[in-house]
């Protein structure tokens, strides 16, 4: 599905990111940024060394990344130009700041991308697989934080982003959510 908001083309789909050809694909990293399972393990499998090269570049700088925060490598041998790392929070029962971090990953998700100048950008349902985040709740976060981001953001703003599920149940509540979110703006 696909909806308009304000300038940008905001979509839900169900797929594999390595596939994606937007500008950025952003990644579900751990916070040593030197690869995990999951879709980590996909990006890095399908972009080659090159990512992981930079990984670990970045993390002889400034020792990994921080829950909720993202940094930014190229992408390889894969579609995209970029890959932006986040690091999503573990689901921990909700009262430790969960919905907060969840938040933070994708707006500095979205900063860095446009800081490199991009104008098209992937997510994945960060932090809902290994890190058991509901994946209900996890969509709510998700989509008010772009929506934020879409109706603060002024001039360099992104042109499409997409939400690549992996699993069909993520991509019925994304259709869902995104229809409840928008029709009232
Ligand atoms: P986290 O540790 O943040 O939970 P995971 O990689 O375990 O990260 O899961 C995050 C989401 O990414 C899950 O919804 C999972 O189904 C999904 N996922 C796994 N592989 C891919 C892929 N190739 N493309 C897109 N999403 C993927």
């Amino acid at each position: 599905m696909e909806i308009q908001f304000k300038n940008t083309v905001i979509e839900a789909v169900q797929g594999d990111i390595t596939r994606e050809t937007t500008d950025v694909i952003v990644n579900a990293a751990n916070s040593s940024l030197l690869g995990g399972g999951g879709v980590d393990g996909a990006i890095h499998r399908a972009g080659g060394p090159e990512i992981l090269e930079e990984c670990q570049k970045i993390r002889a700088r400034q020792g990994g990344c921080a829950t909720g925060e993202a940094v930014i490598t190229t992408a390889g041998r894969l579609p995209a130009r970029y890959v932006v790392h986040t690091v999503g929070p573990v689901w921990n029962g909700g009262s430790n700041g969960e919905d907060n971090l969840l938040h933070n990953c994708y707006l500095n998700s979205l900063a860095l991308a446009n800081d490199h100048g991009a104008t098209s950008i992937s997510f994945p349902n960060i932090s809902t697989g290994i890190y058991g985040y509901p994946k209900s709740q996890a969509a709510d976060v998700a989509i008010q934080a772009i929506k934020e981001y879409v109706q603060l953001s002024g001039k360099g703003h992104m042109q499409r982003i997409r939400f690549v599920c992996y699993d069909a149940e993520n991509l019925a509540l994304y259709e869902q959510k995104l229809e409840q979110a928008f029709q009232q703006s």
